[in-house]
């Protein structure tokens, strides 16, 4: 473990050991050595620039795609809090920053009768969540909409970055190692505002009828491969309601993983590999994790 000494100060506050869990979606992992939260764009980048190089970083939004080990997380884990929210409309999109809940981008969208963002109401993260993973949903992802993301890299120099910078495809970007996205502008076009707000609603309804939404859960736990739905082969693999302690393949919507109240992130995390194990031997399928599972185990 690193001295306290090696965190340079920031405006924004520094936690040591800071507790994780409670505040992931599914509610599991140890704590971080550090907790950083940077005042601003430039307090993160003099936090980057200054941090000792062998130092590691990480980054978390809402943490709604991840599971965090029961051991934690060393070195310096990165959250984006106030100084990042905030949202401008603009004639042709919405710059927001990466903190702001990708439901609060959209529902600013509709509230100014701009269309386009409506597919964010149903991601449950950040900005900077829905860029590093092209976040989507009903027909939509980030990178139908993104005009440009504005990043702080690991050295700590604030950049802008395109499209083509960011390489996104299916639920990945190619965002460079220790990069924190600090804000992001959407294209978007004047609509109708009703329209906008019934595809909303409608989104919300489709999401409740189908996902377990309210549960400790990080959304689809696999990727879907190539012309295949996941949850089809964990299906025909016979997982759906699996268990391993108190983790579970939801009855719902057998690729999202719950933790019914006291699950570990192991439980969750050896559950997820179970069922990756018997979907290839079921299909010959390998499923790849969705979910980013970081840090130690316990
Ligand atoms: C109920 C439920 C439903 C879901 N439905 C969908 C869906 O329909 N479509 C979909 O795409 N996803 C869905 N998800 C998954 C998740 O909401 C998305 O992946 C979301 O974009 C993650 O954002 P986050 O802020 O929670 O990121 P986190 O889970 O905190 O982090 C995810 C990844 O993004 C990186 N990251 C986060 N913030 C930043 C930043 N500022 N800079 C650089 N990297 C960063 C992290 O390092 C990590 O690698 C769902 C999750 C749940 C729980």
């Amino acid at each position: 473990m690193m001295a306290a000494l090696d965190i340079p100060k920031i405006r924004g506050r520094v936690q040591e050991q800071a507790v994780l869990g409670p505040t992931t979606w599914f509610r599991v992992g140890g704590a971080a050595e550090f907790l950083a939260r940077p005042a601003d764009a430039k307090d993160l980048a003099a936090l980057l620039r200054e941090l000792a190089h062998e130092m590691p970083v990480t980054v978390i939004g809402a943490a709604s795609n991840l599971i965090i080990r029961d051991g934690g997380i060393a070195g310096v884990v990165i959250k984006l809090a106030r100084g990042f929210n905030e949202i401008s409309i603009e004639p042709d999109g919405v710059v927001a920053g990466a903190a702001a809940l990708d439901v609060t981008v959209a529902e600013h969208a509709a509230a100014a009768s701009l269309a386009g963002l409506e597919f964010l109401s149903g991601v449950p993260g950040t900005i900077g969540g829905a860029v590093a993973m092209n976040a989507g949903a009903y027909g939509g992802d980030v990178s139908q909409i993104l005009q440009w993301a504005e990043i702080v890299t690991r050295s700590g120099d604030l950049v802008r970055l395109n499209m083509h910078d960011l390489g996104l495809s299916y639920r990945h970007s190619n965002l460079p190692p220790g990069a924190v996205v600090t804000r992001a502008k959407f294209s978007a076009v004047p609509g109708e505002r009703q329209a906008i707000a019934a595809r909303m609603a409608e989104i919300k309804a489709s999401r409740e009828a189908t996902q377990p939404v309210r549960a400790r859960t990080g959304g689809s736990t696999f990727a879907n491969p190539p012309d295949m739905k996941a949850w089809e082969l964990i299906d025909a693999a016979g997982c759906r309601g699996l268990m391993r302690g108190r983790a579970q393949v939801s009855e719902l919507h057998c690729n999202f993983l719950l933790n019914l109240g006291e699950a570990t992130a192991a439980e969750l995390e050896g559950l997820g590999e179970e069922v990756r194990e018997k979907v290839q031997r079921t299909s010959g399928v390998a499923l790849h994790w969705e979910i980013k599972r970081i840090g130690i185990p316990a």
